[in-house]
């Protein structure tokens, strides 16, 4: 991999919204090379106070529920209001190089098509946690480059969704009619982290099965009874007709606005972002362990110290960070 210079990005096209600029400037983010990441942390730390403008917004549900044809019109609808959308994708799994299934813009094609949609598959390999980190730094680099709305997209069968509820203002689950969790392919508490419910494909044969779903959901939601500011809510929708999307959209700009107003989306980003710092340190921690020449024979020692029931995990842990005695 070449090793991209933060000179060639130009921070003016970025501010002004060049997606060229804005995907070039992504790469970099990506990038495993340490230089890169230097200028990484440079080119987002000077664009700093232009981030956090924008409503960012986690979505998730099995393979095949809609999530593509949602966020197409979803996202075209926002368009039609005015706003610019950048989407991004957290796939951990994806084992293609360079592309992923999720975000892609084959799937997305008439908002991958429009000047104003921003679309970014997820970041190629890697774990969960460095994936979630990437996808968060092109959140920032998409808000310095004027996109009104960030949608993060991942898959609702693994731990990505909760990397993503992490990240986001409001977490949309897409569902299918037809009640139960176990029925809808997705890990079970998943639809506790939402703000929203969608049942979507709630169309033609489905519509009664659909209004069911949204009983069944409603109900469930009610004896998880959060006291947040927000109880969560259940919005049927056909993606393919767009019947529900604005809807969906008059939800999330009610969300924001009560969220504003009390103070509750700046609170939470806050601890968002303290948890994210808090990640990084000990990322950065393993790391210089790591320089030490010696590290992982030691961990193996200790670990096998600890199998065979000679050491407590606590004692082997401390020996290990301070090097062994
Ligand atoms: P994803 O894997 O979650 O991204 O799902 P896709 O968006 O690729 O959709 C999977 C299939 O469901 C495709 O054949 C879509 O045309 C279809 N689909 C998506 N949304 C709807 C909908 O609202 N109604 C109906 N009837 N089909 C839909």
């Amino acid at each position: 991999m070449n090793s991209l210079k933060v000179e060639l990005i130009d921070k003016q096209a970025l501010r002004h919204g060049d997606r060229r600029t804005l995907a070039r400037a992504i790469t970099l983010v990506e990038s495993l090379l340490e230089s890169d990441r230097q200028h990484a942390q440079a080119l987002i730390q000077e664009v700093l106070p232009a981030t956090g403008k924008s409503i960012r917004i986690g979505i998730t549900g099995s393979p095949g529920v809609g999530k593509s044809t949602f966020i197409e019109a979803f996202g075209l609808h926002l368009l039609d209001q005015g706003k610019r959308v950048a989407v991004l994708a957290v796939d951990p799994s994806s084992p293609v190089r360079g592309g992923s299934i999720l975000a892609d813009k084959t799937r997305m094609e008439r908002l991958g098509r429009d000047e104003r949609a921003f679309i970014r598959p997820s970041p190629a390999g890697g774990a969960v946690g460095g994936v979630a980190q990437r996808t968060r730094e092109s959140m920032l680099l998409s808000e310095a480059a004027g996109f009104d709305v960030v949608l993060v997209e991942t898959v609702g069968v693994g731990q990505s969704e909760h990397r993503v509820k992490e990240m986001v203002d409001f977490f949309l689950v897409l569902l299918l009619p037809g009640a139960g969790d176990e029925l809808q392919g997705i890990k079970k508490g998943v639809v506790e982290l939402a703000d929203a419910l969608i049942i979507n494909k709630a169309d033609g044969d489905n519509l009664v099965l659909a209004e069911n779903t949204r009983m069944h959901y409603e109900s469930a939601l009610k004896l998880l009874g959060r006291d947040e500011f927000w109880q969560a809510q259940v919005q049927l929708c056909s993606s393919l007709q767009g019947a529900g999307v604005q809807e969906v959209w008059n939800m999330v700009l009610a969300h924001h606005q009560l969220g504003e107003a009390e103070g509750e989306i700046q609170r939470r980003r806050s601890m968002q972002n303290i948890a994210w710092m808090n990640e990084i340190l000990i990322d950065l921690w393993h790391q210089q362990l790591r320089l030490r020449a010696s590290f992982e024979a030691d961990q193996k020692l200790l670990e096998a110290q600890v199998v065979a029931g000679k050491l407590t995990p606590y004692v082997a842990a401390k020996r290990l960070l301070g090097g062994i005695q």
